[in-house]
Order: C-alpha cells, then sequence, then structure tokens
C-alpha cells in the first residue's frame, strides 16, 4: 500500500485535491511503462501519451512523495555547473543547444500551467544574492556569458543597497536579479501534471513498487504486488530514490539530504519588509540557502545539506538560526513544518539522461544536481521524442561527462562529505 500520507511538510498541508491511485492488481502490457511518479515520470508520460502511446505509470508511494513533492520550488536558469564549463566539455554548439533546451524547461512550465490551469503558486523574479564580493565579480561573467548564449530576461547585476530593493537582509553585498526563474509550489504542480497525465490517457498506479527487471525487446517489470508489467520501453524516473534496483544508474548519482522550514504566514508587512518584490532567492554559496515567500506569504526557508540517511540532530533549531542570520527581522519566529528529501547530484552536477539495458530500450533521466523543477519538463518531453524516433535533443543530453563517484558502494557518502567540506570551508573564506 502507498504511504497514507505525503512526507509532513507545508505543501502537503496546503496540497490540491489528487484522489489516491490504486495499486497494480493485474499484469498488463504497454507501450510504455513509467516508474516514478515525480516530475521526470509525470513530464515523459504525458509527452508520450500526447504522442498516442498508452502508457503505464508505476509509482512506489504517492505521485509527487519523493524530491517532486517536497523540493524548494526553485525555477533556475540553465544547468548547475554553468554553460561556460558545460562548453568546454561539449563546444560551442552542443553548448548552446543544450543552453536552448533549459530555457525551452521554463516555457514548458509556463505552458503547462497556462493550457492546463494547475494552480500552483507561478511566479517570476529572482535573485543569485552575493555574500562576498568575489561573488559579484562571478555574477557579472554570468551575466555575460547569458547574453551570450542569447538570454532575454531581465538581467542586472545590483550592489551594495540597491539589493535591499530584492532581498532586505544585511547578510548579501549585491546580487544578480533574474527576470526568468522563478518558483512555484512543487506538490501542486506535480500533482496538476499527475491530473493532465491521466486526462491524456496514462494510467497510474500507486503503492506499486517495481522490485526487478527483466531485460528484453520487452521488458517486464515485477511489482511488490505480485502484478507485472511488460512494454517494449520503459523510464526509468527514480532519481534519487532509486536504491539497488538499476546499480549501474545508482553509481552515477549521490542522494544528498537538503532541509526546507516553513513558518506561519507572516503579517504581510514583515513579509514585504523580507523581500519586497516577492523575490525568490538563493546564495552563491556551494552548500546553499534557497528562500522565499509562499502563497500565503509564509517564510520558506531551505538549506543544510546531509550525505547520511540521518536527519541532523535539532534541524529545525538548526534551520532556524540560518533565516534568522539572514533575516534578523524574523528572530522571533519559528517554523510549523520542517521537512527534507534527497537531492540526485552527479560527480560534474550535470543531469544524467541515456538509454540501457541489452536492447536500449530502457530509457532513464536523474541526477539534475538541484536543477530539476525545470529540467525534468524537457527530460520528459526529450524521452518521448527519442521513443517516438527522434532521438538529436535526447543525445545532446549523452554528450555531458558522467563520471563514476569514487569511493565505491560503502565509501562513496564519506569521501563525498569529506569534498563537501573541502567547498563549505571554500565558502567560508572571504
Ligand atoms: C528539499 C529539496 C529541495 C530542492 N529544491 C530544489 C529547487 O528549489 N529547485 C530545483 O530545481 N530542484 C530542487 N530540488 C531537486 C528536485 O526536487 C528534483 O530534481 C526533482 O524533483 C526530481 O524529480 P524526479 O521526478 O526525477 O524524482 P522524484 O520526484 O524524487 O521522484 C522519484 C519517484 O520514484 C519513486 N520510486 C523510487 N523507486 C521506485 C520503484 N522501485 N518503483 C516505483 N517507484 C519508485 C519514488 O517513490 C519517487 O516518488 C530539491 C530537492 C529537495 C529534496
Amino acid at each position: 500500500m502507498p504511504s497514507a500520507n505525503h512526507v509532513e511538510s507545508y505543501y502537503a498541508a496546503s496540497a490540491n485535491a489528487f484522489s489516491v491511485q490504486p495499486a497494480l492488481q493485474e499484469s498488463v502490457n504497454a507501450d510504455v511503462c513509467v516508474v516514478g511518479g515525480g516530475f521526470t515520470g509525470l513530464s515523459a508520460a504525458l509527452n508520450l501519451a500526447e504522442r498516442g502511446f498508452s502508457v503505464v505509470l508505476l509509482e512506489a508511494e504517492r505521485i509527487g512523495w519523493g524530491a517532486s513533492g517536497r523540493n524548494g520550488g526553485h525555477i533556475g536558469t540553465e544547468y548547475n555547473p554553468g554553460i561556460d564549463r558545460i562548453e568546454q566539455w561539449v563546444g560551442r554548439a552542443n553548448a548552446q543547444l543544450l543552453w536552448d533546451l533549459s530555457e525551452e524547461a521554463k516555457d514548458i512550465i509556463r505552458q503547462r500551467v497556462t493550457k492546463h490551469s494547475i494552480d500552483c503558486d507561478l511566479r517570476w523574479g529572482y535573485l543569485h544574492a552575493a555574500e562576498k564580493r568575489r561573488h559579484l565579480a562571478d555574477m557579472d561573467e554570468t551575466l555575460e556569458t547569458w547574453r551570450r548564449y542569447g538570454y532575454r530576461a531581465e538581467l542586472k547585476v545590483v550592489r551594495g543597497a540597491e539589493v535591499r530593493a530584492y532581498c532586505n537582509s544585511p547578510a548579501y553585498v549585491g546580487g544578480l536579479v533574474d527576470g526568468g526563474a522563478g518558483w512555484l509550489h512543487p506538490l501542486n504542480y506535480c500533482l496538476g501534471l499527475a491530473a493532465t497525465a491521466q486526462a491524456a490517457g496514462v494510467k497510474l498506479f500507486e503503492g506499486t513498487r517495481v522490485t526487478r527487471i527483466e531485460e528484453g525487446s520487452k521488458v517486464t517489470l515485477d511489482t511488490d504486488n505480485g502484478a507485472a508489467v511488460t512494454a517494449p520501453f520503459v523510464v526509468m524516473a527514480c532519481n534519487a530514490y532509486l536504491g539497488d534496483l538499476i546499480p549501474k544508474l545508482r553509481r552515477r548519482i549521490m542522494p544528498v539530504g537538503t532541509y526546507i522550514g516553513a513558518t506561519r504566514p507572516l503579517p504581510k508587512a514583515l513579509a514585504e519588509d523580507c523581500l519586497p518584490t516577492n523575490a525568490t532567492v538563493a546564495d552563491h554559496n556551494f552548500v546553499l540557502n534557497y528562500f522565499q515567500r509562499s502563497g500565503d506569504d509564509r517564510m520558506l526557508f531551505g538549506g543544510g545539506v546531509s550525505y547520511t540517511t540521518l536527519m541532523p540532530p535539532n534541524l529545525p533549531g538548526v534551520m532556524r538560526r540560518k533565516m534568522v542570520k539572514v533575516f534578523p527581522q524574523l528572530r522571533d519566529e519559528t517554523f510549523e513544518y520542517v521537512w527534507g528529501g534527497y537531492v540526485g547530484i552527479t560527480v560534474e552536477r550535470t543531469p544524467h539522461l541515456g538509454r540501457t539495458g541489452q536492447q536500449k530500450n530502457i530509457y532513464f533521466a536523474q541526477g539534475y544536481s538541484g536543477q530539476g523543477v525545470a529540467l525534468t519538463g524537457i527530460a520528459g518531453k526529450v524521452i518521448a521524442e527519442a521513443i517516438a524516433g527522434q532521438a538529436e535533443r535526447f543525445d545532446a543530453f549523452g554528450k555531458l561527462p558522467h563520471s563514476l563517484f569514487p569511493g565505491g558502494k560503502w565509501l562513496r557518502a564519506p569521501v563525498l562529505a569529506l569534498a563537501m567540506t573541502w567547498y563549505r570551508l571554500r565558502d567560508l573564506l572571504p
């Protein structure tokens, strides 16, 4: 059976109605079986159904139970390592194609929300906040690079007190204002995609965990309910929650815990004092803070990382201290909800898309490295294109490098923790 609920969070408490879907009871055939009911799986399923494929989607828990129903909701511009770094790996022409795909990813959200009337508080306007002067120098370069790639949204570097018009905090010396990035309520977007996919003919099953995959020209997926799905194509969309189902995929992503706290709905004047333009904000550190006002004016404050499956001790206290350091005006506020989940990161912080299996008919997308709110939409779309026989855009992602995490199954988490400690120390330098 599925977990009775999504994890307790502000998002779950403010979720739009979406009925519990049945578990798979009988074995079925389909053109495509999608495994995982987050943004990636739903995007692939919806695009495939719109192209006329019969699609069965299996979700182990509830739709949006994983990272898609818990995340910060930030719709970011481009990729985690930066398009200039990507250009060094894949060359200018491929980098331009990847840039254009990342911009299309934002358009997909815009269009889906409008076309299907998805009620998810979508809004645009973003600040990349600089804690240090050297961050501002990076931002000047980013602005130049994004312009070179044809970025058309409002983009400017603000310095000194000017940043307070966007984020009224003593913590920042400036920032990059990005009118083309934004925020949404992730669980409601996810449930909206699920309703749209279902209306397009996708058969959704919750509480149905795939336990074994038998490869072949027709793939058989066994589930914990005893029923199986047989399909010529499979889309693996489990990301950081994949577990050991396909060890080959797991070796290229690392689940990293990150956490969010939500205050009560703040009085309007206090909410506007913190974030006057209702901008969504992330700082420029490697281990970053990310925050914004919710639709009902709570402060949703995200940050902190963990490399084990254990919640860090005194998480609400730690998160609250981070928030008050940024916004001293919230010193009397506590969190009504604190929750966390796993982000799937790759060694190079590039999304990992590809095909696996003897017949290369098992497609997968994972490891968006903190940029998945937007990039999952384009990942699902290009997977659907590839299954329909047009693989050029899907293959563009295949040119990105994806190293194995060092340290093997048992040591890779401690090795990553050590590496991240080094980056965290670098964050603390002036
Ligand atoms: C706290 C937090 C904050 C984040 N903030 C941001 C942000 O602000 N911006 C951003 O861009 N990204 C952010 N991310 C990352 C973003 O949420 C992910 O990149 C994105 O949601 C990935 O979607 P997905 O569909 O690939 O995976 P998921 O949403 O994790 O879905 C995978 C699903 O697969 C299911 N599953 C696993 N195994 C099986 C199985 N064997 N059988 C059937 N089903 C299975 C799981 O139950 C799960 O529901 C954040 C993540 C977290 C956790």
